[in-house]
């Protein structure tokens, strides 16, 4: 179950004043996708209006009110941060790359370093999620914390998925030979979810796409080593299965190809997102397959 809670203008990590207005999407990757001053073209973000951002400190990029304190803001989440940076512009550079349609395979990143790379990458999208809950008043679990804080060496109460957007890259490509420009896109889902009887919500699911890839969660209790064995395997796995999509999908989806060359690596259905993503038999094979 996920609270309601209200922070109270305190730190969501650990509890002192927040004072730092975190970005919504990285700063580093609005300067990735649109450049550091975008002046030719009129940037918009799409939420229920449409927004002028002025470059990447703009206040539309960052949450209304603060929820972070400046430290976990900064030194706290540094290696979260930095591992994120180093993952997304390997995403970036391999966007049509074929090895980045099929797998996100973090040893292309670092061969040496991958473990420490993964397990910092996954912590940082922890964070974004994390304010995602504080900014809607949600109580952020706190098996999340006993993760970020190295008290747990398992994520618990929370799966994450990798998909490629192939509308997004398509458009990437004819905007590069049309126009010789790039087709910036970075998007948060909406957060929706499940409620009981007392109003209480029971799970949550989401996602974030920068670029080409797409990282969608569900956050749910449920989801431990005990009811789905091989979920701590797959979260340190040395890469991410990534499911080709497609949106809006019904009107292609008779374009879309199944890849999956070696038959072996379990994919998730987009359309069934939430299904597969409680499937026990893709967490398993990870189990099977350390
Ligand atoms: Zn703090």
């Amino acid at each position: 179950m996920i609270d309601n809670f209200n922070y109270n203008g305190n730190c969501w990590w650990c509890g002192s004043i927040a004072d730092s207005r975190e970005h919504k999407q990285k700063k580093s990757d609005f300067i990735r996708e649109f450049g550091r001053n975008p002046s030719n073209s009129t940037v918009i973000i799409k939420n229920e209006k449409e927004i002028i951002v002025q470059g990447p400190d703009s206040k539309h990029l960052k949450y209304e009110k603060p929820i972070l304190c400046k430290t976990c803001n900064s030194e706290t989440s540094q290696p979260f941060d930095l591992a994120w940076d180093k993952v997304l512009s390997y995403i970036s550079k391999e966007a049509n790359a074929e090895n980045l349609i099929h797998n996100l395979d973090f040893r292309l990143i670092n061969k040496i370093e991958y473990k420490p790379i993964k397990r910092n990458f996954l912590k940082y999208l922890v964070k974004h999620i994390s304010c995602r809950l504080a900014s809607n008043n949600l109580k952020v679990p706190i098996s999340f914390l006993n993760y970020l804080n190295d008290i747990s060496n398992s994520l618990e109460g929370l799966t994450i998925h990798a998909f490629y957007r192939a509308d997004i890259a398509v458009l990437k490509s004819l905007s590069k030979k049309l126009h010789n420009d790039k087709y910036p896109f970075l998007f948060s889902r909406p957060i929706n979810g499940f409620k009981n009887e007392d109003n209480d919500w029971l799970r949550l699911h989401s996602g974030i796409s920068i670029g080409i890839i797409e990282f969608r969660y569900v956050i749910d209790e449920i989801f431990i080593e005990n009811n789905f064995p091989g979920i701590n395997a797959y979260n340190e796995y040395p890469y991410f299965p990534i499911t080709k999509i497609w949106e809006p999908l019904s009107i292609f989806k008779d374009k879309m190809e199944i890849y999956n060359p070696d038959k072996k690596i379990p994919r998730l259905e987009d359309e069934q997102y939430l299904d597969s993503a409680y499937n026990k038999n893709f967490y398993e094979w990870f189990n099977k397959h350390k």
